[in-house]
């Protein structure tokens, strides 16, 4: 099955160019087939939506993608360039072009919050410390928290701390943005507030957003394309006026109205 995200110019005047591909991408757990010769690709510049049941392979995308997990089969392209298979050295290089928030925030507890920001963009992109700490101020104003540079992460609320979680993904300056379910662990009266900031960054920023959600709302704002996943496949894409207002698919009928 073939999803081809819309092919318009993500910046007008220029020709679109996609960069993420991932073609015939099967993985397996044991006798589980998560994926199953599964083709996707992204443009630069669009916002693109994962929805559909719980196990139906969302995050497992995300998750290859971040060299995190690798397929069985199939191949993955980032930008032009293979990311698997790939030697070594190449996934190194590619892996930079990415960046994800995921739902837990994985901080580094006993790191200040400025050096979270900071440590890999030293690190791995080798960034001087004045510089990186220059961009992670930058970064911390952006997402409202300049005033807790020197905080340790786990003094701040689930809702600041996923700010920090976006705000260090952003100082790799990555080419694309991958979110998972990045407000699940929040409590209620916090999940309005990082949407918000991630409606920000889509509308600000060229940066590409492949998302994984469960806030429809959220999803019909900021997307491009909607794709509906069901059993590891994609059933239905679309842009969100269409999956949300007048889907094709039953089954995308009935995961909408069981979610809304
Ligand atoms: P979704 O994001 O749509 O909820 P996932 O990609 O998290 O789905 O999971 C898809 C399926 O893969 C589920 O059946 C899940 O149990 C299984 N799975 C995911 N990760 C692992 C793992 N590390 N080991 C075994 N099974 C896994």
């Amino acid at each position: 099955m073939s999803v081809e995200t819309r092919k318009q110019p993500a910046v007008t005047g220029t020709l679109p160019t996609e960069l993420i591909r991932l073609e015939g991408v099967t993985k397996r757990f044991g006798d589980n087939t998560v994926l199953d010769g599964l083709d996707l690709s992204v443009d630069t510049g669009r916002h693109v939506t994962l929805i559909g049941p719980s196990g139906s392979g969302k995050t497992t995308i995300l998750r290859l993608l971040m060299t995190l997990a690798q397929p069985d089969e199939g191949t993955i392209t980032v930008d032009g360039q293979r990311l698997f298979p790939a030697p070594e050295r190449q996934v190194r290089e590619v892996r930079k072009k990415i960046g994800m928030v995921f739902q837990q925030f994985n901080l580094f507890p006993n790191m200040s919050v400025l050096r979270n920001l900071t440590e890999a963009p030293v690190r791995v992109l080798g960034l001087s410390k004045d510089e990186a700490e220059a961009r992670a101020r930058e970064l911390l104003d952006l997402v409202g928290l300049a005033d807790k540079c020197d905080a340790k992460p786990t003094r701040l609320s689930g809702g600041q701390q996923q700010r920090v979680a976006i705000a260090r993904a952003l100082a790799m300056r990555p080419r694309v943005l991958l979110l998972d379910e990045v407000t699940s662990a929040l409590d209620p009266e916090l999940v309005a507030g990082v949407l918000d900031l991630l409606r920000d960054i889509a509308r600000s920023t060229d940066i590409t957003m492949l998302c994984v959600t469960h806030e429809m709302g959220f999803a019909r704002d900021i997307s491009d394309q909607v794709l509906m996943f069901d059993a590891g496949r994609v059933i239905e894409s679309g842009p969100p006026e269409q999956i949300f207002g007048d889907p094709e698919q039953r089954r995308t009928r009935e995961f909408i109205s069981a979610v809304l």
